[in-house]
């Protein structure tokens, strides 16, 4: 039988039902029912999606690509908001979630490596934020396990981490001693009655409604049945492969913060975490839904990653991975209120869904009890690929 715990609900219909209890579905429940809503989270794996899987990189200013400008500013606000987000949490859910202020290093290893480093620069320059260039020895200075040849790099102090394992294991004890109810179940369909969403069908069989509805099942959100076509939640799968080592007892870690790279055009991180773990990320590759490992994206994470920092190859291999970013056109999310009434998505977060956490729970917590998306959420209106201008907001 499919587990139920309907929480501060109770018997009676809750007020959301969150459908997908990844990173984001967590924060979003965890934030309305601190607002008092009764909130049930559907999910037949809880964190068993994307997050279970990312590294955890907090990273605005590394990740930012040409034409994200906007995303930036959301991006920014949501890494602003991340001590604080952490403190509550650790205080609510009793566990440390791993967060690590510790700044990030992006080098060049190469005279092309250079040059696009150099581009990034400049376009963070332009964007107002304060990056220091530096040269080979100077990165090598913080971070003396680097390769010899590295070339120069961008010293970027706010980029952070946090572990997203315990970061979602967290967020469901938080959410569970703020009432939220449960259930361990796929949900099939949306179901609509006249012109507003009422909740959603389960693999069960029974029937969850709700006042509102929020669909927040990362790469699968477009994939329910019963969507209105006015509705367009346009999410693919970008899959990216992803590899933990350990550090070497009794031996000083081999880095001391996030070190990153773009090796022969392919992105590669590293990111060491206070555990011993180093996290070595990430492909990049539109595959569908294949989450299987490969022996190409093994090897050329490990070929990077020795190329940036050699003495990886010691260390011990313990986890190899591959999970699935739920990507829109524009690489940012779609949250807040859809043309149907009731309904409210909370997907799409692409390469930023451990940092976008906070804000996105934040955002749909306002969303959900004033009809409204905050200012700063409105860009991102879920409305956006169906034509919608983000302003006319049903209740
Ligand atoms: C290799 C890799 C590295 C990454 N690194 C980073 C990083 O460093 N920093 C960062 O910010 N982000 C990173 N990300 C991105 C981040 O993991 C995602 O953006 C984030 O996990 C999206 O959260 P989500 O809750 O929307 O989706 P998910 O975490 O995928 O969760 C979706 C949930 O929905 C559930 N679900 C699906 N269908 C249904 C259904 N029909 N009914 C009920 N439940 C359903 C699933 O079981 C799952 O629990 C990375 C991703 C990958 C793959």
């Amino acid at each position: 039988m499919a587990a139920r715990d309907t929480g501060r609900a109770g018997r009676e219909a809750p007020d959301v039902v969150v459908v997908g209890g990844g990173v984001i579905g967590l924060a979003t429940a965890w934030r309305t029912a601190l607002r008092g809503l009764a909130t049930v989270v559907v999910d037949p794996r809880p964190g068993g999606g994307a997050a279970g899987v990312a590294a955890g990189m907090l990273a605005p200013v590394t990740e930012l690509h040409h034409g994200e400008e906007t995303l930036l500013r959301l991006n920014l606000a949501s890494a602003d908001r991340y001590p604080a987000f952490v403190a509550e949490l650790t205080e609510a859910a009793g566990t440390d979630v791993g967060y690590r202020a510790c700044g990030t290093l992006a080098v060049a290893l190469d005279a092309d490596d250079r040059a696009q480093l150099r581009e990034s620069h400049l376009l963070q320059r332009r964007c107002g934020l304060e990056v220091a260039w530096l040269t080979g020895r100077e990165c090598r200075r913080l971070e003396p396990m680097l390769a010899p040849g590295v070339r120069g790099g961008l010293r970027v102090d706010g980029d952070h981490q946090v572990d997203p394992r315990p970061l979602v294991a967290a967020l469901r004890t938080a959410c569970q001693r703020a009432g939220v109810g449960w259930r361990r179940e796929a949900a099939t369909e949306l179901l609509v009655s006249g012109d507003r969403a009422v909740g959603v069908a389960l693999a069960g069989g029974d029937r969850l409604t709700a006042g509102q509805t929020v669909l927040a099942a990362g790469c699968h959100s477009g994939a329910l049945a019963g969507l209105p076509p006015e509705v367009a939640v346009p999410v693919r799968p970008v899959q990216g492969e992803i590899l933990r080592l350990r550090d070497l007892p009794g031996r000083p870690p081999l880095l001391h913060r996030t070190v990153r790279a773009v090796v022969r055009g392919a992105e590669v991180y590293l990111v060491p975490r206070d555990s011993g773990e180093l996290v070595v990320g990430a492909t990049s590759d539109e595959r569908g839904w294949d989450t299987r490992v490969t022996a190409g994206g093994v090897y050329q994470l490990l070929r990077d990653a020795h190329e940036l920092v050699p003495g990886i190859t010691e260390l011990p291999l313990l986890e190899t991975r591959a999970g699935l970013r739920p990507t829109t056109p524009d690489n940012a999310p779609l949250l807040g209120p859809t043309a149907l009434p009731g309904l409210q998505l909370a997907t799409g977060h692409h390469r930023n869904g451990i940092l976008l956490a906070p804000i996105t729970g934040e955002a749909l917590a306002a969303s959900l009890t004033s009809g409204e998306l905050p200012e700063y959420a409105r860009p991102f209106h879920a409305g956006r690929f169906a034509g919608d201008t983000g302003r006319r907001v049903p209740a």
